[in-house]
């Protein structure tokens, strides 16, 4: 922690910490790779009648309206409990660019079910052509009258196969220049006809993404969020939330306690080298925390982040692999067992937090793309 409760807030961690103990299943702690819906959804439909499940949400749509230090002790004890990773691209990424972009009967629409969990949106951005290089994306979307005709191919679109919606990049100019000019922001229910949903296995062995096969999609021109062709600045403000929701330092958090965990029931954490190491890197997820609520209080102000977002986004990434080769260097021997480890201190998996925080760098844009956003808008070096 880089910063003291005030007395008001240390009764509201306490609430919180009552509150979690008591009502966060045992079965859904500590995992380490995100549950079934069948699972999971559940647990978000209890956040959300407790009315926790968008501390930053303002209160006006269904949210906490929570202070910077509430939604700060809110991370926090998620991840000292070990909180399960919810689906977040309803509440972190669509939702608030609703909220700033959307029309009202947009967020009339879209805004309560996210709240109440009863829809599950999914990011279609990237496709095989078009990861990085995100501009040359080529999934086309006609106009034709009241509706779009939508014809392409979205790729590692995470728990695709498991949600409804899907905010989606479509390409509604094929001349424009620069090829950003030709980009809009449309919202696709997955349920359409002409949707075809093929999931990913990752390297950890889940099933987080999919590759989504549109074929001549028809979409109500009402889906068009913003104006058409105005996609991209749309587009870069989500890409500003996502990069700020995926440095949440409740991962980094619960890592730092993995690691301790596997340390003590190894014994390296009587090793003065490792000890050095292990206070290294708290000391770098207490920075992070302090970043993610400077970023957060900058969002709550100017509502989209600036080249802020790739800073925390490289500083947040980069860390949770140093924490996880950490880890590795905790287990020992053990780290290469496949599957989780029985310790004195309860069981403990390496493998997968470590196989899992090899993308961390990569989506929401790599750690490469971020720094040559750095050098060009802040730096101005030549690209
Ligand atoms: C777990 C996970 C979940 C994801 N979820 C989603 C999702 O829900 N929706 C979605 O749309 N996408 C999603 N993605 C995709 C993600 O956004 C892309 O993987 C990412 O943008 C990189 O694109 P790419 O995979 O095509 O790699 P490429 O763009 O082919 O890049 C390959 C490598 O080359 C480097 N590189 C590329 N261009 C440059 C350059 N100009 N300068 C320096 N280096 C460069 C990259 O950094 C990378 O290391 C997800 C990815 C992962 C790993």
């Amino acid at each position: 922690m880089f910063r003291r409760d005030a007395l008001d807030e240390a009764q509201y961690r306490m609430d919180v910490r009552t509150w979690l103990e008591a009502n966060l299943p045992v079965a859904l702690r500590g995992r380490t790779t995100r549950p079934s819906p069948l699972e999971l959804m559940p647990w978000y439909h209890t956040l959300s009648r407790k009315g926790w499940i968008a501390p930053h949400w303002p209160r006006q749509y269904g949210g906490m309206g929570a202070t910077l230090n509430e939604q700060i002790i809110m991370a926090e004890e998620l991840a000292r409990i070990g909180a399960p990773h919810l689906p977040v691209q309803g509440l972190n990424h669509i939702g608030p660019i609703l909220m700033e972009f959307g029309t009202a009967a947009q967020k009339a629409q879209h805004l309560p079910p996210i709240i109440a969990g009863t829809v599950i949106w999914a990011q279609g951005y990237s496709e095989p052509g078009a990861g990085s290089d995100l501009a040359s994306l080529s999934t086309r979307a006609t106009l034709e009258g009241d509706h779009f005709v939508v014809q392409g191919h979205k790729i590692w679109t995470t728990w695709a196969h498991h949600s409804d919606w899907m905010f989606a990049l479509v390409r509604t100019d094929p001349r424009a220049q620069p090829r950003q000019a030709g980009i809009s922001f449309l919202l696709v229910d997955l349920r359409s006809p002409g949707i075809r949903i093929s999931p990913i296995k990752t390297i950890a062995g889940d099933d987080e993404f999919s590759e989504v096969f549109l074929d001549e999609v028809i979409v109500p021109a009402e889906n068009l969020v913003g104006k058409l062709n105005d996609g991209w600045r749309i587009a870069n403000a989500l890409l500003g939330h996502e990069r700020l929701a995926t440095s949440n330092p409740q991962f980094s958090l619960t890592a730092l306690e993995r690691i301790k965990t596997m340390a003590r029931a190894s014994g390296i954490i009587a090793d003065p080298a490792f000890q050095d190491r292990l206070a290294a890197a708290s000391i770098n997820v207490t920075a992070l925390s302090a970043m993610f609520s400077h970023a957060v209080e900058l969002t709550n102000h100017e509502k989209s982040l600036g080249p802020e977002s790739s800073v925390i986004k490289i500083f947040g990434s980069e860390l949770l692999q140093a924490l996880n080769d950490l880890l590795i260097e905790a287990a020992g021997g053990h780290a290469l067992a496949d599957r989780p480890i029985a310790t004195d201190f309860g069981e403990v998996d390496v493998a997968t937090p470590f196989l899992q925080s090899r993308r961390v760098t990569i989506y929401g844009g790599s750690s490469e793309i971020q720094r040559n956003v750095l050098a060009r808008r802040v730096l101005d070096l030549p690209t």
